[in-house]
């Protein structure tokens, strides 16, 4: 029954010293007539948008911020010890019950879960992909860029990802099917990069990062490009906006810049896993994790993923099932 609990809001990056560790003393009983689950933690999903939590947030209609001094909330898988439903059959708000068990159940807070649907809903749904494409992702071997790369390689696309060190590019180029990527943190000139693995342009930019990187794709963009706004991590930790100087590409090229919230596209999950657990099955998805070990472990895996330090989903393992 341990929780890890926020300090205080968190300026800057932020640190495992913004956390703590505690056993709560919550009564572990569901009372009779009630429709609470009582849950056992499985696996929980580190996630970037919880930093954005740990912020003070205004004019958000997508985030709320924490408060300092109470535990963290997040994705998770979760067994049911004891439940006001019987046989949980009524899916309370919040909840879904796992169907499909022949694959890891750790793959609920990655490739099947949250993440997995930003890869989908981001690529497939605001994008346009075709046959041909030249697609750019940046943070390519996480949790979504990872995906996104995969299934932008299942639809014939030439794929390129850009990562932040040596052993992620050789995952992306040998086990996950990129055609090429490169370590951002070894490149002087992002332009000269992108203009090495794309002379002809980019079709659909993917965009993880934002920052430096947005601004060298802007200049690398083909007329009527697409760029899909997911994330912007390099932004997350500033506190002070990040400007950009490439904009006016947007519109000599006539880019489509859009951005999105996973949780639009929820209702879409049935045909998400009609269309992936075939691939998982006949193993032409690949799915990295970096699963560390109890929950004293969460802050500095949380902590991490501002660094680069997870290679593919941060997942924390809170106990076995
Ligand atoms: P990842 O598993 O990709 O982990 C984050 C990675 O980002 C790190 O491993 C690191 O990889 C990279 N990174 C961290 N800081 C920086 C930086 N300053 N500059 C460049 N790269 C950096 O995370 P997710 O796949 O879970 O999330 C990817 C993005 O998608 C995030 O921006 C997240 O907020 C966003 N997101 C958006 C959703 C939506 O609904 N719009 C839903 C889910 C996620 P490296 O080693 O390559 O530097």
């Amino acid at each position: 029954n341990k929780q890890v609990i926020l300090k205080d809001y968190v300026s800057g990056n932020p640190k495992e010293s913004d956390m703590y560790v505690t056993t709560s003393s919550i009564k572990l009983k569901v009372p009779q007539g009630s429709k609470a689950l009582l849950l056992k933690n499985l696996y929980l999903s580190c996630d970037p948008y919880l930093r954005i939590r740990m912020d003070r947030i205004q004019g958000s209609n997508v985030f709320t911020s924490f408060t300092p001094g109470s535990p963290l909330s997040g994705f998770g898988v979760a067994k049911v010890l004891d439940s006001g439903h019987p046989e949980f059959k009524e899916e309370p708000e919040q909840f879904f019950k796992i169907h499909h068990t022949d694959v890891p159940l750790s793959y609920y807070t990655g490739l099947l879960g949250m993440p997995g649907m930003t890869a989908f809903a981001g690529f497939h749904e605001v994008c346009s992909p075709k046959k041909g494409d030249r697609v750019f992702i940046s943070a390519a071997a996480g949790a979504v860029g990872q995906l996104v790369g995969q299934f932008a390689k299942l639809m014939g696309c030439y794929v390129v990802g850009s990562v932040g060190s040596k052993e992620k590019v050789d995952l992306l180029k040998n086990k996950l099917g990129f055609d090429e990527a490169f370590n951002y943190k070894e490149e002087k000139d992002l332009d000269a990069a992108l203009k090495r693995h794309f002379p002809e342009g980019i079709d659909i930019y993917f965009e993880n990062v934002g920052g430096k990187m947005l601004d060298a794709v802007l200049l690398n963009m083909r007329p009527h490009g697409q760029i899909s706004v997911c994330g912007l991590i390099s932004h997350y930790n500033l506190n002070q906006p990040q400007g950009f100087s490439n904009l006016m590409s947007l519109i000599y090229n006539r880019i489509r810049m859009e951005g999105f919230a996973v949780f639009d596209y929820f209702h879409l999950y049935p045909n998400f896993l009609d269309m992936v657990l075939p691939y998982i099955r006949e193993g032409k998805i690949v799915y990295l994790e970096d699963i560390t070990q109890g929950l004293e472990s969460a802050p500095a895996a949380l902590v991490g993923l501002f660094s680069g330090r997870n290679v593919g989903k941060q997942v924390v393992l809170v106990s076995h099932e």
